[in-house]
């Protein structure tokens, strides 16, 4: 259940920034929001979140349409934004206790302390949140998005901007945090989807290009590139049973193909028999997701 976004439209002016989107988020997923910059992803979190109305279409959280309950919902949803909403002037733990406040939460100091203590705060909590760095704003955001306790987690492009220290940390906090809430995360990093989610949603103006399980969207989208040689001279003729993305010779026994056909290995090693030849060597590498993304996103 989770999100349901249906036939979701944003239109800006003239400027479409979505374009008709449907997709589902399960309860529990980590799912990773991948596509380049002005892709529409902002702009789909603010509507999931509430804080924008489409133009067209609908979105339901747990259940419930987001415009009928829109109160109900913000407290299920924790939300840290593209430009995280600190107050530059307060102090670490004052910001928090009024973020609880805000949210009316009733035991305030017990709560600031647990989030003080799950973004690894500690050292930080006395100090100015303008003097953080900024991998500690991204902590001290995410406390915030996170102190009333909601179920679903929507974080945009979280990680921009940290240095690969402080990313590393806040993608292991984002999934351990993962563990107990539906997490959407948005991300024009690909290696970062593969190290934190276990779903990719890939946008690309607009609109979804892929949407499923890293490894099935790995599958579809993909073929994989492997390098033949047999121990005899061949011509394509030999492959034309075979349905293949691409055929390239690159000696008369050495070929390089292109295939999402699973058991491709088994076919060449008929189309070796039926030449009373053998494979010399078989070569197979997986196309990697920065291709595929960069495929659909073209
Ligand atoms: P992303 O977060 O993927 O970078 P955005 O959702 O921010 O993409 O933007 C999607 C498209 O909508 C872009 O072309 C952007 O310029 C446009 N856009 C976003 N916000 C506005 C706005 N308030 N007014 C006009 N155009 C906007
Ligand atoms: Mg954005």
């Amino acid at each position: 259940m989770s999100i349901i976004a249906k036939n979701v439209t944003k239109i800006y002016g003239k400027q479409k920034a979505l374009d008709n989107v449907s997709f589902e988020i399960k309860k529990g997923e980590i799912v990773g929001f991948l596509g380049p910059n002005g892709a529409g992803k902002s702009t789909m979190m603010k509507i999931i979140t509430g804080y924008l109305p489409p133009t067209s279409g609908h979105i339901e959280v747990n259940g419930l349409d987001i415009y009928e309950h829109a109160l109900e919902i913000k407290k299920q949803i924790g939300y840290l934004p593209e430009q995280n909403p600190l107050y530059y002037e307060m102090y670490v733990k004052e910001f928090l206790e009024f973020v609880a406040k805000l949210y009316g939460i009733k035991n305030v100091t017990q709560r600031v302390k647990e989030m003080i203590d799950i973004c690894g705060l500690e050292i930080e909590q006395q100090k100015k949140i303008k003097t953080l760095s900024k991998g500690y704003k991204q902590r001290a955001g995410l406390a915030q998005a996170l102190i009333h306790n909601p179920s679903i987690l929507i974080l945009d492009e979280p990680t921009s901007g940290l240095d690969p220290n402080q990313l590393e940390e806040i993608r292991q906090l984002i999934k351990e945090l993962g563990k107990n809430k539906t997490v959407m995360f948005s991300t024009h990093i690909m290696q970062e989807v593969e190290a934190v989610c276990n779903k990719l949603m890939i946008i690309h103006r607009g609109k979804i290009v892929a949407s499923d399980s890293i490894q099935n969207i790995k599958n579809i989208s993909a073929s994989s590139s492997i390098i033949v040689e047999f121990s005899v001279s061949l011509n394509e003729k030999a492959f034309s049973k075979l349905s293949l993305q691409k055929l390239e010779k690159l000696s008369d026994s050495k070929w390089m193909i292109e295939t999402s056909d699973v058991e491709i290995s088994k076919k060449l090693m008929n189309i070796a028999l039926e030449n009373n030849a053998s494979i010399i060597t078989l070569h197979k590498s997986e196309l990697k997701l920065e291709e595929i993304f960069k495929t659909l996103t073209q």
